[in-house]
């Protein structure tokens, strides 16, 4: 099947256009509907794969440092998100753990690497490997996202806990909060760019 990637089709009157580049904050509209055909993006493919490995570095922190720091009659303990769904696996509720390690260790790391994948490439100009299937991966994790429902989590046993014992945020909760916020950056993007220019290079390999 052959695509048409340099231009765009009105969702609601099916008017054809052809795409031209926007300027940063630009949204280019139909004429006949007025209907919202697409938005410049603020970042480029080059800021968004900065972005990317400072996530990156981000998550490692929040994955290796102390979440939390117990002090309780002069004895103190510190404990990292790695150990705390270690805690909970040996627990009766174990069950808990799972959700715990997916939606802050496994699936932040699945889209921190996919994205890394897709946008080295990109910004290399060569095709990356399965872009196709990676992409719509990445599309299909995007309401997994939870990372902030379980930092809510954490910020609510800290402050129960300090009602008994003497607890302090570690670096790690202050990594995770970092975090929390840097995911939804990279992943609340339209990932339409990478797929044009994916797409582009696979029609010229494929025109050879
Ligand atoms: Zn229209």
């Amino acid at each position: 099947m052959r695509t048409y990637p340099h231009l765009t089709i009105c969702e609601y009157c099916d008017r054809v256009y052809s795409r031209r580049i926007l300027k940063s904050g630009e949204i280019a509209r139909c004429y006949v509907c007025d209907a919202v055909l697409y938005r410049s993006e603020r970042l480029d493919l080059m800021q968004w794969l900065a972005l990317v490995i400072a996530t990156l570095f981000v998550f490692l922190m929040a994955n290796f440092f102390p979440v939390i720091r117990i002090s309780f009659q002069g004895l103190q303990n510190e404990i990292t998100l790695w150990q705390s769904v270690a805690v909970f696996m040996r627990t009766d509720v174990a069950l808990i753990a799972v959700p715990i390690l997916l939606v802050v260790i496994v699936i932040p790391a699945i889209q921190i690497s996919l994205l890394l994948w897709l946008l080295a490439f990109s910004v290399l100009n060569r095709q990356a490997p399965f872009w196709r299937m990676l992409i719509k991966l990445l599309i299909a994790l995007k309401p997994w996202s939870m990372i902030d429902v379980c930092m809510l989590g954490i910020l609510v046993a800290v402050v129960k806990l300090s009602g008994y014992l003497d607890v302090a945020a570690g670096m790690g909760l202050w990594a995770t909060a970092v975090l929390t916020w840097m995911m939804t950056l990279i992943t609340n993007k339209s990932f339409e760019p990478i797929w044009l220019l994916q797409q582009r290079l696979y029609q010229k390999t494929s025109e050879l």
